[in-house]
C-alpha cells in the first residue's frame, strides 16, 4: 500500500524498517509543505501498524487495510476505521479546541474497538490552542498503551516545544516528486518548477490549471503594487478566486507570492533559474521597475499581514492591505 503515496522513498524505507525491527516511536511530528503527502503517508503507516499481515508494508487486503484505503479514497466514508481517527479543527474555526481533541482524551483509557492498537492523526496540529495543546502534550508524556499519535503540520514553528520535544520529527521536502507525475503536456521540468512554486504534490491537469489561476493571481497582486489600478478593479479581479479558497488555499497563495518575489530578486542578479519560469517575461517588467531594497522590504510587509490570516481577517482585506503598503512604501 505504500504506492499510494509518491515519492518519499527514503521515509518509506525509514518506517518499513522501524516497523520490521519493533522500533516504531508512539509519536511522529511529519512537517513539510502543506499538500506534499504527509496526511496520507501517516494514513498508510496506519494501514501497516493495523494490518492483519505482519510484513513491512501493509499488505492492502485484510479487513483493515480496505477500511483504510476506503478513507483515503472517501474522506466522507461513514464507515470509517474506528481505530483511525483523525483530528482537526471543525469545519470554519480556526483552532483545535479542547472538544476537538475529545477522544483522545475519552478512547485512550479502552482497548482498541477493531485492531490492536489506535492510531491518532492531528493535522494541522499548530492549530492546538493552549489548552488542548496542553491536555495532549499530557497524554504524550505518559502515552497509553497500543496508542500511536501522528501530529502533521506545515508550520512547526508555531508549535510548542514541548510538544516538539516529544516527538520524532520527519521532514517531508518535495526534491524529487516531479519523477513521478506525468502529465500530458507537460514536461518534468515544467511539473518542478510547479511544485517548487508550492504547489505540494499536482497529479491532474486540473490541479495544474487551478495552480496556474493562483499564480496568476499572486502575480496580479504584485503587478497592482507598481501600477494604478483601483481597488474596486482589484477586488473584482481577484475576489471569486479568493473566496472559494480555504484557508490553507489562501496561505499558499502567500507562498507564491514569496516564489515571485524570490524570482523577482533572481533576474535581478541575472539568475536564468526561475521558479516561474513560464511567467519569466511579467517577472522581467517587474524587476526593471524595482530595487533589491524594495523587495525586501515587500517580503517583510507580506509576512507581517499574513499572521491576519489566522486571525480570522478576511483574505480580500489583508491583500488590500499588502497593496496599499506596497504602494506607500514604494513612493
Ligand atoms: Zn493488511
Amino acid at each position: 500500500m505504500f504506492d499510494i503515496v509518491k515519492g518519499h522513498e527514503h521515509i518509506k524505507r525509514f518506517f518499513k524498517n522501524a516497523y520490521k525491527n519493533n522500533k516504531l516511536h508512539t509519536t511522529y511530528l511529519f512537517k513539510g509543505r502543506e499538500g506534499i503527502g504527509k496526511r496520507l503517508f501517516a494514513k498508510v503507516v496506519a494501514a501497516m501498524i493495523l494490518c492483519e499481515n505482519k510484513g513491512n508494508s501493509p499488505c492492502g487486503f485484510c479487513k483493515h487495510c480496505l477500511k483504510i484505503k476506503n478513507m483515503i479514497e472517501n474522506p466522507d466514508t461513514d464507515n470509517p476505521h474506528l481505530d483511525l481517527i483523525e483530528i482537526k479543527p471543525m469545519e470554519g474555526k480556526n483552532e483545535i479546541t479542547v472538544d476537538d481533541i475529545e477522544t483522545i482524551l475519552t478512547t485512550t483509557n479502552f482497548p482498541p474497538y477493531e485492531g490492536k492498537a489506535r492510531i491518532f492523526i492531528i493535522d494541522n496540529c499548530h492549530l492546538m490552542n493552549k489548552t488542548s495543546a496542553n491536555m495532549v502534550l499530557k497524554t504524550l508524556e505518559e502515552p497509553p498503551e497500543n496508542t500511536y499519535f501522528f501530529l502533521i503540520t506545515s508550520k512547526p514553528d508555531a508549535l510548542l516545544p514541548t510538544i516538539v520535544s516529544r516527538c520524532q520529527q520527519v521532514y517531508f521536502n518535495p526534491k524529487g516528486l516531479e519523477k513521478y507525475i506525468d502529465i500530458p503536456g507537460f514536461s518534468r521540468e515544467e511539473i518542478k518548477a510547479l511544485i517548487n512554486s508550492g504547489s505540494g504534490y499536482i497529479q491532474s491537469q486540473d490541479d495544474i490549471e487551478e495552480l496556474k489561476r493562483e499564480r496568476e493571481i499572486a502575480l496580479f497582486i504584485l503587478e497592482s503594487i507598481f501600477n494604478k489600478s483601483s481597488f474596486i478593479e482589484i477586488e473584482k479581479e481577484i475576489q471569486p478566486q479568493i473566496e472559494k479558497n480555504t484557508r490553507e488555499d489562501n496561505s499558499r497563495l502567500f507562498f507564491i507570492i514569496y516564489t515571485f518575489l524570490r524570482d523577482i530578486l533572481a533576474v535581478k542578479s541575472e539568475s536564468e533559474n526561475l521558479i516561474n519560469r513560464d511567467f519569466k517575461e511579467k517577472i522581467e517588467e517587474i524587476s526593471a521597475k524595482t530595487s533589491p531594497d524594495f523587495i525586501f522590504e515587500l517580503f517583510e510587509i507580506i509576512k507581517k499581514t499574513q499572521t491576519g490570516l489566522y486571525f480570522n481577517l478576511k483574505p480580500i482585506q489583508l491583500i488590500s492591505l499588502i497593496i496599499t503598503e506596497g504602494r506607500r512604501v514604494k513612493l
